[in-house]
């Protein structure tokens, strides 16, 4: 039997093929039956395009129902699906193109992509427009195929996405049709997906979150998906009396909060908020809770592992913790770091073309180390308490940015903080931190300081605090930290030398 991720997405589909799968927001839905043949023509148009099974198809197109289908053809086409974030530049792309080496190229008419996949060897580039136009969709209407699933086992390879990591080149995260499956299975159990949920999508779909987290669980729920080009806080708003199911970053959440008609009233329907990719401010969980009546449910994973742990539909939440170990997956903590590691179904199969990476990345008994520092509750709840490659060493002390934000983010007048590490003559390394002010608030960098100081070791106080209007953020909501380094590096800088001068 075929383990083909699409075999069983499809076997779940709706009995009636005019059941509404994708319904964007402006023109007709596309039904649980034209994805599956558009679907079908998409992977013969790969195929006549010269790509085999097993290779890559790298895609950077904008959102579309079109753009979903393309991902359920290179799955039952048995080819590798990549896709690419829409924010990446031409030398990111090419960096993306010369390691990947995908066989067949799908992008945005326009741009950069023509040249650069032919100079990386591309044997072929089609093109998909937001509204699902271009060579590829004439290459499928043209396609004959007959709409076979391309057999494919566990472990053979259904898409790669490249990790967002925060230091070094992004790597490719290679990840199985088993990996995939088993994931997407144990969400829709545990999320208890049933007959009448309705999924309200907002995130993009490059990224695990959107893609993999929000479609496969729906797509095997055969689910209408209210299908939002991007997130626009009104128009998920006007959506969500509709929605039963909404998955969302922070950010959105946020967003949603500052829009003055979220009510009780227009969450009536709505069962699951689901929050991740980043962590959900113990402000936001309580304030959305005032306002809506729901607690938003944490779930924390990884590129590389699809999801690791969730909060439950039926136990209450706590703000802080993103729930419990998933069924299948083992869960502990690095004794001397307190670093997460996981084994599992879910967790990928390694890192494209970097073996040496990949196994500096598993211990020897086969777990991944995931760089997330996290801390078990005693009701074994799982709480994330930094990252391994955030980690400050000031003096030979390790600081944890995310314990010296959270004092921070407490004070009065206080939005929000980022701490990163720069370095420092004495210490090695030491805090500065980027601090946000709630509206009309006159908090001073001394005054933030002076509270620090009365609740932290000296050595955790971040030595510069400079205010700023904003934090810089990805698509995915996670604050760049790289960025603010480079940022402040010169102030930091000056201000050490300002200090020498004052001794
Ligand atoms: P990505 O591979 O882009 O999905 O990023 C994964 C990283 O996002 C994890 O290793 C965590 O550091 C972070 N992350 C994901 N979900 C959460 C969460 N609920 N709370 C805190 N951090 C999270």
């Amino acid at each position: 039997m075929t383990e083909n991720l699409f075999a069983l997405l499809r076997a779940r589909f709706p009995r009636d093929p005019d059941a509404p799968c994708l319904i964007p927001r402006e023109g007709a839905a596309l039904t649980y039956g034209a994805i599956d043949a558009l679907s079908a023509r998409m992977a013969a148009a790969l195929d006549q395009a010269g790509a085999r099974p097993g290779d890559r198809i790298a895609v950077q197109v904008e959102k579309s129902p079109a753009a979903v289908a393309l991902y359920l053809a290179a799955l039952r086409g048995g080819f590798v699906y990549l896709p690419l974030n829409t924010a990446y530049r031409d030398d990111e792309l090419d960096y993306f193109l010369a390691d990947a080496a995908p066989a067949v190229v799908v992008a945005d008419p326009g741009g950069a992509m023509p040249g650069l996949a032919a100079r990386r060897g591309a044997k072929a580039l089609l093109t998909l427009d937001a509204g699902g136009q271009g060579t590829l969709s004439d290459a499928a209407a043209a396609a004959r195929g007959d709409g076979d699933v391309v057999a494919r086992g566990r472990d053979d390879l259904a898409a790669i996405l490249y990790s967002s990591g925060t230091t070094g080149k992004p790597k490719g995260v290679m990840l199985s049709h088993g990996n995939l499956a088993a994931n997407a299975l144990t969400l829709h159990r545990l999320w208890q997906f049933g007959p009448h949920d309705v999924l309200l999508h907002v995130l993009p779909i490059f990224h695990t979150h959107g893609l993999f987290v929000a479609l496969n669980t729906s797509l095997l729920n055969g689910t209408p998906i209210l299908f939002h080009e991007k997130f626009v806080a009104e128009h998920a708003l006007a959506d969500l009396p509709r929605a039963t199911v909404m998955m969302g970053v922070p950010t959105v959440y946020v967003r949603l909060l500052a829009q003055p008609g979220l009510s009780r009233e227009t969450c009536a329907h709505v069962r699951l908020f689901i929050s991740g990719s980043a962590p959900l401010l113990p402000e936001t969980f309580a304030a959305f809770e005032r306002r809506t009546g729901h607690q938003i449910l944490e779930r924390y994973g990884m590129t590389e592992a699809g999801m690791i742990t969730s909060a439950l539909p039926d136990r209450p939440r706590r703000a802080g913790t993103v729930g419990w170990p998933l069924p299948d997956v083992n869960l502990r903590l690095n004794p001397a770091t307190g670093e997460i590691e996981i084994n599992g179904p879910n967790v990928f199969t390694g890192y494209w073309r970097k073996p040496d990476k990949t196994a500096e990345d598993f211990t020897a008994d086969g777990y991944f180390k995931t760089g997330d520092i996290g801390q078990l509750e005693p009701d074994g709840m799982v709480a994330i308490v930094g990252r391994a490659k955030d980690l400050i060493i000031s003096g030979g002390f390790n600081v944890y940015p995310k314990e010296v934000e959270a004092c921070i983010d407490a004070l009065p007048g206080v939005e929000e903080s980022a701490v990163v590490g720069l370095p420092h003559p004495d210490f090695g390394e030491a805090g500065l931190a980027v601090v946000t002010r709630k509206p009309g608030a006159t908090i001073t960098a001394a005054q933030v300081r002076a509270a620090l100081k009365d609740q932290l070791a000296n050595y955790k106080v971040p030595k510069l605090v400079v205010f700023a209007a904003d934090l810089p953020r990805n698509a995915m909501g996670k604050v760049q930290k790289a960025m603010l380094r480079e940022a402040y590096r010169a102030e930091w800088d000056k201000s050490l030398l300002d200090k020498d001068k004052s001794i």
